[in-house]
């Protein structure tokens, strides 16, 4: 069974609208076996950005697309079935309040699976806001999951197939197949998995980059009243998107923390050794891109406690990108709001505006301290670490939340 634990390969975001069934799909395809190695780290993880591996096989003695499974055995052929890849669910939370956490889970997504409801008009809210998304972010490799088919008619099934083919004419989702499938009853389940292959392939690694890892989460793993020779270092859980990362290996994380020196306070990089990773519920003594990893380092835990390096960036020191308490951006806004309140125009951005501002995994609320046409110019509450090209998620508060308005790319 040691295969069960190959690190999981690419990262596949489930998105749409609260309901719709991606928690029950990742349940499909990930089967118990996440469940039989949730500990304390992981668990951290899911609340936030709820993630699962799940590793695809395949029947030798069966036909494609019927021959994709997630069973060890095929009950057909009494055979065991062989590996395919091993894959890495984020399960993005439906509810809007939590657009934030989706964007920023989103900066991990290789590829994507927009699960849409048969059984309610299309689009819904967050079906729209997430394909928006998915298109801003640049996430091009999705598969569209149309479930819950066991709940309607053939004639219904069919109509809403339509209806989704038409809400993806000119997105960025416009080639992507749509495979009707019934996650709750396990219906077509083969298909998703064959789609997945064929839509999201791992991608290209480069292992000699320098290693990069975004930082979802961190922790402090102590038990309340652990001595002090007993403390565990600070844990950082997050994804590598680049090269590849051991223990032992200095890391230096940005923005790091904010110092205060005779009245000034500044953000300085924090740096600090690997001392454990884990990877695909063990631990590794290698970890590459995919799937989210969770890295024990030598920080004092009270730097890591609650996720307050979330957002942060890690790699070898002197690596990583530069740290910006201000920066400036070229703007490219949606035509309308997407999501509630639809077809409200979007104004341009002015002047004094607080934006809130998703950057990779961080989200940081900045002010408008300039903008003309399509640029602007924003000060920072919290800096960022980020190249310059990075693309930016911009929202603007609508009402009592927070919208998605358009996207920046940050020039300098
Ligand atoms: P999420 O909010 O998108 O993660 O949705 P969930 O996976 O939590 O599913 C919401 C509800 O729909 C749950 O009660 C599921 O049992 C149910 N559900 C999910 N998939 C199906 C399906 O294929 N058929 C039916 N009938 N119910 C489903
Ligand atoms: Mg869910």
């Amino acid at each position: 069974m040691a295969d069960e634990h190959r690190q999981p390969e690419v990262n596949i975001g489930l998105v749409g609208h609260v309901d719709h069934g991606k928690t029950t799909l990742v349940r499909a395809l990930s089967g118990e076996w996440t469940d039989q190695h949730s500990e304390e780290m992981k668990r951290g993880i899911s609340i936030r950005l709820g993630y699962a591996d799940a590793t695809l096989r395949r029947c030798p003695d069966c036909e494609e697309p019927e021959c994709y499974t997630v069973a060890e055995t095929c009950d057909e052929h009494d055979t065991e079935t062989e590996i395919v890849r091993t894959v890495s669910f984020v399960d993005a939370p439906g509810h809007e309040t939590l657009m934030a956490t989706m964007l920023s889970g989103a900066a991990l997504m290789d590829g994507a699976v927009l699960v849409v409801g048969a059984n309610e008009p299309v689009p819904q809210p967050q079906t729209e806001e997430h394909l928006m998304a998915l298109d801003i972010i640049g996430i091009e490799n999705i598969v569209i999951a149309q479930n819950k088919v066991d709940l309607v008619d053939a004639d219904e099934a069919r109509e809403n197939y339509e209806e989704i083919k038409e809400f993806v004419e000119g997105t960025v989702a416009e080639d992507a197949p749509i495979v009707p499938i019934s996650a709750e009853q396990e219906i077509n389940v083969d298909l998703v998995i064959d789609a997945l292959e064929s839509e999201i392939p791992t991608p290209d690694r480069d292992p000699t980059a320098d290693p990069r890892m975004y930082v979802a989460r961190s922790f402090d793993i102590n038990r309340p009243g652990t001595k002090y020779g007993g403390l565990m270092g600070g844990v950082l859980g997050g994804s590598l998107v680049q090269g590849e990362l051991e223990p032992d290996e200095e890391i230096e994380l940005r923005p790091g923390r904010e110092v205060e020196e005779g009245g000034q306070t500044e953000w300085r990089s924090v740096s600090t050794d690997i001392r454990s990773i884990q990877a695909g519920g063990e631990s590794v003594d290698s970890a590459s891109p995919g799937g989210l990893l969770g890295v024990g380092t030598g920080l004092d835990p009270s730097l890591t406690k609650g996720d307050a390096l979330a957002g942060q960036v890690a790699g070898p020191p002197g690596t990583l990108p530069p740290t910006w308490n201000s920066f400036e951006m070229e703007v490219d806004l949606l035509e309308r709001l997407v999501g509630a309140e639809e077809g409200e125009e979007i104004e341009n951005i002015s002047t004094g505006e607080p934006l809130m501002l998703t950057v990779g995994t961080a989200t940081t609320v900045g002010s408008v301290t300039s903008a003309r046409g399509g640029e602007c110019e924003v000060a920072l509450k919290r800096p960022v670490c980020a190249p310059a090209g990075a693309k930016i998620a911009i929202n603007r508060r609508v009402g009592a939340r927070w919208r998605l308005i358009g996207v920046g790319t940050l020039t300098e």
